[in-house]
């Protein structure tokens, strides 16, 4: 390998990985591909003298990108070369279950009765109705839930609407319970969901072996406690084995056990919250069932509960009329009311539908033993110590001396993505890693070459990457800090 980092060659070093180049398309002053407003535009007449607004509102014409069909197709392909998603490579980003989404699902949302208008009667919109109420059954039965809203717009929003449920629920049995329970491996989301929701936020310390420490549950557990928020398995792979046990401590001192449904993928078809004692859920759809996530959304975040809870769920509610004349919308006993516009990200949940449907529960089994199996043999195969287990879906190594963030930007080098890094923190310099299912052993193999030779690496060639990326090494920090979020701020260098 080159002394000059900038020179190494990832797919060159003998260890089978994969020889990796990102496109980089500039213009000939070195700028990024141009926005199509950008490349060619025209003036279009728009309006008339007719319009209701005031005229300081209106516009007589508008500038528009005037480029044919080639030209536009080409504009999309070139960003997507700059880019690297589940259909560049592997992308075992922990935690998120970043699976291949079939294309089948994108037909089923595609279709044109999919998109009616949330406004329209019931009456009118049976079918709809009827596929959100069999979206309801089937996360219900998946989780072992009595109930399903589909409303809430990602698992965070879940979160946020399963705690505001156990406060009303608490409210309406008269108790003021100010405390939600959360372990210290838990992703932040938890935290704030409770603290959004007006609690005292308790962390819950793990035991040695990653878990719950039960006797520091029992410490943390009380009459203030209006619930234990845990995901199971949790964050660094491992399946709570105390579950009864820690659902036990919660319900005698009257709290509510909420699941963090992140991690379903482990468990889908084998085992359910449902019957291990948790009282609400949220379902991560974009993560355990097909829809492309990250880059923000959308997703969807269903909440399930226990039928005492039902009544309390978000309005408006499907439910199958009485006699089985069709469905309905309506607005539960004790509602919290609306967490967002209508039915939630109803097209996400058609994917969902699909890819549950087409699945089976077979398919679910077969799809959640495969996850399993393939963190388990990717974690055999990883140059990097591997603290705890024996896994579930996902594995967190430890980057040892070398810094996990670096580690991750070096792997995009070898043309894979890397693992979550630095989470949770109980490991140091974690390096979070969710193969998922959908990988085959040729793949893992190559990730594992990736692990492999990053490990061997120096801090001279770690520090400079990535390398081999359209965009090399960025101030994350500063992007999250101070988000520039036109193009032209690129343009003028800031
Ligand atoms: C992703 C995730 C969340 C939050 O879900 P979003 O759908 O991204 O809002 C919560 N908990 C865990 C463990 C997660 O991985």
């Amino acid at each position: 390998m080159s002394d000059d980092p900038s020179e190494s060659d990832p797919g060159d070093d003998g260890s089978g990985t994969l020889g990796y180049q990102q496109a980089r398309w500039t213009d000939s002053d070195d700028r990024y591909e141009p926005l199509l407003s950008e490349k060619d535009t025209t003036e279009v007449a728009v309006g008339g003298d007719d319009s209701p607004l005031p005229d300081d509102l209106t516009r007589d014409s508008l500038e528009l990108p005037a480029l044919s069909e080639p030209e536009l197709a080409r504009h999309y392909t070139r960003l997507s070369q700059m880019n690297y998603g589940v259909e560049s490579g592997p992308f075992p980003l922990g935690s998120c279950t970043m699976k291949y989404n079939p294309k089948f699902t994108e037909d089923v949302a595609a279709l044109p009765d999919g998109a009616v208008h949330p406004d329209r009667p019931d009456d009118s919109v049976q079918g709809t109705l009827a596929v959100m109420a069999g979206l309801q059954d089937y996360l219900g039965r998946i989780g072992g839930m009595d109930a399903v809203t589909l409303q809430p717009p990602a698992g965070a929003a879940g979160e946020y609407a399963g705690i505001l449920i156990a406060k009303a629920y608490h409210e309406a049995n008269g108790e003021e319970r100010t405390e939600v329970v959360v372990p210290d491996s838990a992703h932040g989301t938890n935290f704030a969901s409770a603290a959004l929701a007006g609690y005292d936020v308790v962390e819950l310390p793990s035991a040695e072996d990653g878990r719950v420490d039960l006797d520091a549950l029992e410490a943390a557990v009380g009459e203030d406690t209006a619930a234990l928020m845990l995901t199971n398995p949790n964050t660094l792979g491992l399946f709570e084995r105390d579950i009864e046990e820690i659902a036990e401590v919660v319900h005698d001192a009257g709290g509510l056990l909420y699941y963090d449904g992140a991690n379903l993928n482990a468990l889908l078809g084998r085992a359910r919250p449902g019957d291990m004692g948790f009282d609400i859920m949220h379902y991560n759809v974009h993560k355990t069932f097909a829809t492309p996530h990250g880059g923000g959304g959308p997703g969807a975040g269903p909440v399930g509960v226990k039928s005492d809870l039902a009544p309390y769920l978000p309005s408006p509610h499907v439910r199958e009329r009485a006699g089985g004349s069709g469905y309905e919308r309506y607005e539960p006993e004790h509602s919290v009311g609306k967490v967002h516009g209508f039915e939630g990200n109803w097209l996400v949940l058609i994917k969902a539908y699909a890819y549950i449907a087409r699945l089976g529960d077979p398919g679910l089994a077969d799809a959640s033993a495969k996850a399993v199996l393939n963190a388990n043999y990717l974690a055999t195969q990883v140059d990097y110590e591997v603290p705890f287990g024996p896994f579930h879906h996902e594995f967190v190594a430890s980057a040892g001396e070398q810094d996990a963030a670096d580690v991750a930007k070096r792997m995009l080098d070898y043309g894979v993505h890397p693992p979550t890094t630095k989470w949770p923190e109980i490991v140091g310099e974690a390096l979070m890693t969710e193969p998922t299912e959908v990988e085959s052993k040729r793949t893992l193999d190559q990730l594992a070459a990736a692990f492999d030779a990053v490990a061997g690496e120096d801090d001279a060639t770690l520090d400079a990457a990535p390398h081999e990326t359209s965009a090399r090494r960025i101030d994350q920090v500063a992007a999250a800090r101070n988000p520039r979020l036109s193009w032209q701020a690129l343009d003028d260098g800031s």
